[in-house]
């Protein structure tokens, strides 16, 4: 076994293994989301915005054609009012236009209150509209930086690829199909150091007999840790 490329490549791995660690965890991943958060919201209280003022436009626009057919039908009922005759008849016309101009009234109550929601819904539009391009330059800025931050992360996973490579050349087929293996069963700790008396892997202390049986292995080979199994190297 050749000790020194497993442990070459025990470095690389677990140094891979930081890098995949620390992607999603980088500090711009958070600004980026806070960035894409606040955009988020923004635009869906720009859509709310444009919801109440389209729905007070419709409000005012039915209130507004309801108030035209009424003046419409009240036209004409003063017109037949001219020319009845029975007082009855006049009176019942008369009653009539009176409720029509109740309801007009109400008409206009209606279309006064939709012209407020209109305009409220008008400023706050405007306002959060003004704030877009803020946001949006926040977010596009947050994205950059976690693009740049992503690309040295890359460039040094790229060069702990071609490093890896070079380990792997050193190693036999069985040398590295036991490290993948060790590795898999270790979670990415398949070589650990014999440190004064205790497994680098397990921090387990080994017992003067297991520490002889790890010694008797020649140097630049690589003996078992008696306690977790692991590849041990000194
Ligand atoms: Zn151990």
């Amino acid at each position: 076994m050749n000790a020194a490329a497993l442990s070459a490549l025990q470095e690389i791995d677990s140094a891979l293994d930081a890098i995949a660690n620390k992607r999603p965890r980088l500090p711009e991943v958070a600004v980026h989301k806070v960035a894409a958060d606040a955009l988020a919201g923004l635009r869906s209280q720009v859509a709310d915005a444009e919801r109440r003022v389209t729905a007070a436009q419709s409000a005012i626009d039915a209130a507004e054609h309801a108030a035209a057919d009424l003046t419409t039908k009240r036209s004409r009922l003063e017109s037949q009012l001219k020319t009845v005759i029975a007082p009855r008849e006049a009176e019942a016309l008369m009653h009539e236009i009176a409720t029509i101009n109740a309801r007009r009234g109400e008409l206009d109550d209606d279309e006064l209150a939709a012209l407020e929601v209109f305009g409220e819904g008008q400023a706050e539009l405007a306002a959060r509209l003004a704030e877009l391009p803020n946001c949006e330059a926040e977010l596009t800025a947050a994205a950059s930086a976690l693009a740049t931050a992503a690309t040295a992360l890359d460039a040094e996973a790229a060069a702990l690829a071609v490093a890896r490579r070079s380990a792997i050349e050193q190693l036999s087929p069985d040398e590295l199909s036991r490290y993948e293996h060790v590795r898999t069963q270790f979670h990415g700790i398949a070589v650990a150091r014999l440190q004064g008396s205790h497994c680098s892997g397990c921090h387990m202390d080994l017992s003067p007999a297991e520490l002889d049986g790890v010694k008797s292995v020649a140097a630049g080979e690589v003996a078992e840790c008696p306690q977790c199994g692991r590849m041990l190297v000194r």
